[in-house]
């Protein structure tokens, strides 16, 4: 399969080169199926609105019509592939997108349906998926120059399941090499740049599905989140993004970084499209240990229900506003008037909001610096050049070809996690480092714990700021970013970044939303319930 086949849509080219974003050949390692994104200048803009009206309707009211034959998957397939002509160049937020392979999977669908057969949940929804998921057939990179050349054999539990609802996937999205980073800019291949303000990151490491999502090139997006790589891209972008309680979503396929941490979250547009995204991958699997018992609730028609029915679907619920991350001094006063305005907000639908003290936000940040890069460290051992890898072929003996694969094969930030979590598994260290980072998971846990019996849901910002820009922050300047997402990862609980309201040409702020463990419903009812006051 090429993976350059975009250009084989002659429309799309066609549109991109007025654009004037010509592209002659492949990139290098000729897995980016697009290009022009670094060429584009660092001029401020923000992509257009899209004027099609099929990049506006929802999750369900695209599949609602696929199934009734009202509107075909290949139209649907056909203005989402036309964004992406208009907009990728100037984005960058597809690694590998088939236009082809979209088109024939759209047309397939629509020959069942005309077959009399009944399509699933997603019928024909344009999907994009990190990188890091393996797709059967369709390179799978997880951003690094290491897995250029790997082609998996099979799909990630939760791509299977999108398929089986009948989704159509879109491509493979930009992302941090290995998850690693909080801008998308350590991706080998290419950076994305937020939709918003192309000067600006998407925030990462899943900004490629965020910004996919967000300029309507996919109608919702899955990524991953180990420490906050769904939330705090989705509030760059101005997305929805959700971290599912762990166990949740199957882990199969996705490949691995920090294996405790690790979870497998949607994105989209609105609180229900994630929903109904999260109702689609979630649910037992015999192939994660990890992964619950037990099938997915029906998210979607249950908070659409609860919502329906009431105008005021908060009343007699609690609400903990986190006072120590709303009044950290390096809060950017856009962050803290959004967070504000939803504490408003909340209390307008019925909730009673209170103040609560979690002061573990710098403690959580370091241990989870060490935790996640001691998983890595063994995780990332597999790519030596024998087991996974691009190999050197040149490398004289078995000791200088591991060095070179990995040396020449792996990304700065990523050695510099891998040379930290060794360091901190190591005898003499483990103890002060490891075992300690665990002792402040466990009470940090515990912590969150204790919150939960006074409160239904924490109220916190998703990041200190709103999207910086391109360049702006070195690698380990972004670390104490991930501080107020840090948290709900270490727990292993649900938590949402939803859009707050701000000002008029303002930057998108996030609101992120925790919940107890297992209670993902709650923390999409609460966010959609927050979603619709926000937009009224
Ligand atoms: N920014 C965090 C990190 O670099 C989180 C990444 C993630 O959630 N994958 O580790």
């Amino acid at each position: 399969m090429s993976r350059c086949a975009f250009l084989s849509l002659p429309r799309a080219w066609e549109a991109a080169r007025q654009l004037g974003n010509t592209r002659s050949s492949p990139r290098k390692h000729g897995v980016r199926g697009l290009c022009g994104v670094q060429r584009a200048t660092n001029t401020r803009h923000s992509t257009p609105l899209p004027r099609n009206h099929l990049l506006t309707l929802s999750a369900h009211q695209v599949a609602r019509s696929v199934r009734s034959g009202e509107l075909s998957a290949e139209r649907i397939a056909t203005a989402y592939l036309e964004q992406v002509a208009a907009v990728e160049a100037s984005v960058g937020a597809y690694l590998v997108l088939d236009a082809e392979a979209v088109l024939e999977r759209a047309r397939s669908l629509d020959a069942r349906r005309a077959r009399g057969e009944k399509l699933g949940a997603l019928a024909g929804v344009p999907i994009a998926v990190k990188d890091n998921l393996v797709t059967a057939h369709l390179a799978t990179t997880a951003g690094s120059r290491l897995l250029s050349q790997y082609t998996p054999p099979y799909h990630a539990t939760c791509v299977e399941r999108l398929l089986r609802a009948d989704a159509v996937l879109m491509g493979k999205t930009v992302m941090d090499e290995f998850g690693m980073g909080s801008s998308t800019e350590t991706c080998a291949y290419g950076m994305t740049r937020n939709p918003v303000d192309t000067t600006r990151t998407p925030g990462g490491s899943s900004g490629g599905s965020a910004a996919a999502a967000a300029a309507h090139m996919a109608l919702a997006a899955l990524g991953s989140d180990t420490g906050g790589s769904v939330r705090q891209p989705a509030s760059f972008c101005g997305v929805v993004g959700m971290k599912p309680s762990y166990g949740r979503v199957s882990r199969n396929g996705l490949i691995a970084y920090a294996s405790s941490l690790d979870t497998v979250g949607p994105m989209g547009r609105t609180v229900g499209d994630v929903a109904l995204c999260l109702e689609a991958i979630a649910g037992a699997d015999d192939a994660d240990s990890t992964c619950l018992p037990g099938a997915a609730p029906p998210f979607w028609g249950r908070i659409t229900e609860a919502l329906a029915e009431d105008q005021a679907p908060l009343r007699g619920k609690r609400i903990g506003l986190w006072t120590e991350a709303l009044d950290d001094i390096q809060v950017d006063d856009s962050v803290r008037a959004t967070i504000l305005q939803a504490r408003d907000t909340f209390t307008a639908l019925g909730a009673e909001v209170r103040p609560v003290s979690l002061p573990h936000l710098a403690a959580a940040c370091s241990a989870y610096y060490i935790l996640a890069s001691s998983e890595a460290s063994s995780n990332l051992a597999r790519y030596d050049g024998v087991r996974y890898g691009a190999r050197d072929p040149e490398a004289a003996n078995t000791v200088s070809m591991y060095t070179s694969t990995r040396t020449h094969g792996l990304g700065e930030e990523v050695k510099r996690r891998v040379m930290l979590g060794t360091y901190a598994l190591s005898a003499g260290y483990y103890e002060a480092y490891y075992r300690q980072a665990m002792r402040v998971r466990n009470v940090i846990t515990l912590a969150l714990r204790g919150l939960f019996e006074d409160v239904d849901w924490l109220l916190a910002p998703v990041a200190p700021t709103p999207a910086f820009r391109l360049g702006e922050k070195r690698a380990v300047d972004m670390y104490s970013g991930d501080r107020m997402t840090v948290p709900a990862s270490l727990a292993g609980l649900p938590a949402i970044s939803v859009p707050g309201k701000v000002g008029e040409g303002q930057l998108p702020v996030g609101v992120q939303l925790i919940g107890r463990y297992l209670d993902d419903e709650g923390v999409l009812l609460a966010a959609a319930a927050l979603e619709r006051a926000t937009k009224a």
